[in-house]
């Protein structure tokens, strides 16, 4: 087995590069795309190792090269990051990396740059690297990582194929958490809810997921959850003007003022949630993804009528959207509530 089959899920991708490496086919430079904490940086190495492996079965991860690589010892593979106290890449460090580029490499085929954060490059950055791009040397290769390839400029993306790396769904992480990584684990035996809610805000993405099981990132994903539950429970529960009241004091007093993260993440388990009902209501084996056991969705499900469910849907989608569009957050929490309200009476 090669050291791309161990890369989690992405299989097309995966596939699709093991042949083109076989075949010796590969650009000058690569978009990896995704999520943060989604591989990025790991598939990049991979890339680099899959090319430099001395074996047959690329990359081996036990060749002197694989090895020196995994464990960003190699001269030749170049982590090129902002200078310091700078939060965008700026066109200093690019003319740096282009003088050091016509350098041929030490013990590597070739020359590897990874970008890490390239959207942070301003716009005469993304130039500078682009007079390379136009006519690189042979033996370098560059790998642009950013979570969306659109932040780009158009003349970079031609010049680069995009590999995105697609979010993995949660039994993946599941699994591999359980058997991987002990603090996960350890979460998962002792508090299920707690573990349940950090793999849901992980949003398929492993680093994100390890992050997020630890004690303290752990109790935060339970409470965001919690408060999701109980916005729901609020919701269908408004027999009377006193739970009505009950509903809108809950919904709109989420969080604070600065609390836009806090509510975005509410919003997103808020949308699963309704998703979920949905589902319920026009499946036979509903698979539910927030609400722990099919169980538990039916029972919530039942105090709603599916066309209010699919508006919810639609709402909360809403909402989350018009957080990333800078809205008021006391506001967002009014208005989405006042909406909710209207499309959720029980029925
Ligand atoms: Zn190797």
């Amino acid at each position: 087995m090669s050291g791309l089959d161990g890369f989690l899920g992405n299989k097309k991708l995966i596939a699709r590069l093991a042949r083109d490496i076989a075949a010796g086919r590969f650009a000058h430079a690569y978009i990896i795309e995704g999520a943060e904490g989604c591989g990025k940086r790991t598939l990049a190495k991979l890339i680099c190792s899959a090319i430099s492996c001395t074996s047959e079965d690329k990359p081996c991860m036990e060749c002197i090269r694989c090895d020196k690589i995994a464990r960003a010892q190699s001269p030749d593979v170049v982590t090129v990051e902002a200078d310091k106290d700078r939060v965008q890449l700026g066109v200093d460090v690019i003319r740096r990396l282009r003088e050091d580029a016509v350098f041929a490499p030490n013990e590597l085929p070739r020359k590897f740059y990874i970008i890490p954060r390239s959207d942070t490059m301003n716009v005469q950055a993304q130039n500078a690297l682009l007079k390379i791009l136009e006519e690189p040397p042979s033996h370098v290769m560059f790998l642009l990582l950013c979570e969306n390839a659109d932040d780009l400029l158009p003349t970079i993306r031609s010049r680069a194929p995009v590999l995105r790396v697609e979010a993995l769904p949660d039994d993946v992480i599941r699994d591999y958490l359980k058997t991987h990584d002990e603090r996960a684990k350890a979460l998962s035996e002792r508090d299920k809810e707690a573990f349940h809610a950090a793999i849901k805000l992980s949003h398929g993405s492993l680093g994100m997921a390890m992050r997020l099981t630890d004690e303290k990132n752990a109790a935060e994903c339970l409470e965001y959850y919690k408060k999701a539950e109980r916005y729901m429970e609020l919701l269908a529960d408004r027999r009377n003007a006193a739970n009505e009241l009950a509903f809108y004091e809950y919904a709109t007093k989420l969080t604070n003022s600065k609390g836009r993260d806090e509510l975005a993440k509410i919003y997103s388990l808020l949308a699963d949630a309704a998703r979920d009902l949905v589902n319920v209501k026009l499946t036979r084996e509903p698979q539910p993804i927030f609400y722990t056991s099919p169980e538990k969705a039916r029972e919530a499900a039942d105090k709603f009528a599916l066309g209010k469910l699919i508006r919810l849907t639609e709402i909360f989608c809403e909402a989350l959207d018009s957080l990333d569009h800078n809205v008021n957050v006391s506001l967002s929490q009014v208005r989405t509530a006042s909406a909710a309200a209207a499309a959720g009476r029980a029925k």
